[in-house]
């Protein structure tokens, strides 16, 4: 058993910008859990199957070829690491990832990642669900407001199409769906330390998450 670092939280917190920078500095692997998620919405459109079909959903997610090579993601070896960021997919993500049958499905999957000589993994569940044994467990959050203009900002670096209200509401509801479904909803656990950042920079947020790893 390999040490980890759970670090779940609402989306657009900055939770995977955190937890990058945090493997980079302690040389661990990361998990990015919201990019599976994603990536089963990619493979599902693909084959016309709606986020509400459970049913379909989990061979698709049980199945899924997907792979992280230098820092892109191929789905089905076909470059996806641009629609997978998408607003569109993030919403199906959130949406097919209330069914509990596509939640088990990809447990042993994200399991996998926890490798010598460590792992630091992000998401929703991390905490209590993939890795309750995680030595150290934080639930990154930040103001609905700080994250709609932190994702802003970064759809524009990208070049892609952004809107500040569309962003606010997109994730007011996506918040809401999150933390209302039956299975996994997102909330901190019991041994989560809280880390807001609403008013830190990103390198006061990974100092933060190195001190109580003891680095
Ligand atoms: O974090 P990200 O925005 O990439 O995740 C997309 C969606 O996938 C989330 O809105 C959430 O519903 C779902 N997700 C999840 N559990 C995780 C990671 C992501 O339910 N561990």
């Amino acid at each position: 058993l390999f040490p980890v670092i759970a670090i779940d939280g609402p989306t657009a917190s900055g939770k995977g910008t955190v937890a990058n920078l945090v493997a980079e500095a302690l040389g661990w692997n990361l998990l990015d859990s919201g990019s599976i998620y994603r990536m089963v919405a990619l493979a599902a459109a693909k084959r016309g199957i709606d986020p509400a079909n459970e049913a379909a959903l989990i061979p698709v997610a049980t199945g899924l070829d997907a792979s992280f090579v230098h820092g892109r993601i191929l789905l089905e070896g076909e470059d996806v690491s641009v629609r997978v960021r998408l607003e569109e997919t993030g919403n199906a993500a959130s949406r097919l990832a209330t069914h509990a049958g596509v939640r088990e499905a990809l447990l042993s999957r994200q399991r996998a990642f926890c490798r010598a000589p460590g792992l630091v993994a992000d998401g929703r569940d991390m905490g209590s669900i993939v890795f309750p044994g995680a030595f150290l467990k934080i639930f990154l959050t930040a103001s609905v407001e700080a994250r709609a203009e932190r994702r802003y900002k970064q759809l524009i670096a990208k070049g892609l199409p952004a809107n500040i209200e569309d962003l606010l509401r997109d994730l007011r509801a996506r918040d809401a769906r999150d933390s209302s479904r039956a299975v996994a909803p997102l909330k901190p656990c019991e041994d989560a330390v809280l880390l807001d950042t609403t008013t830190k920079s990103i390198d006061e947020a990974v100092r933060f998450v190195l001190d109580l790893a003891g680095e």
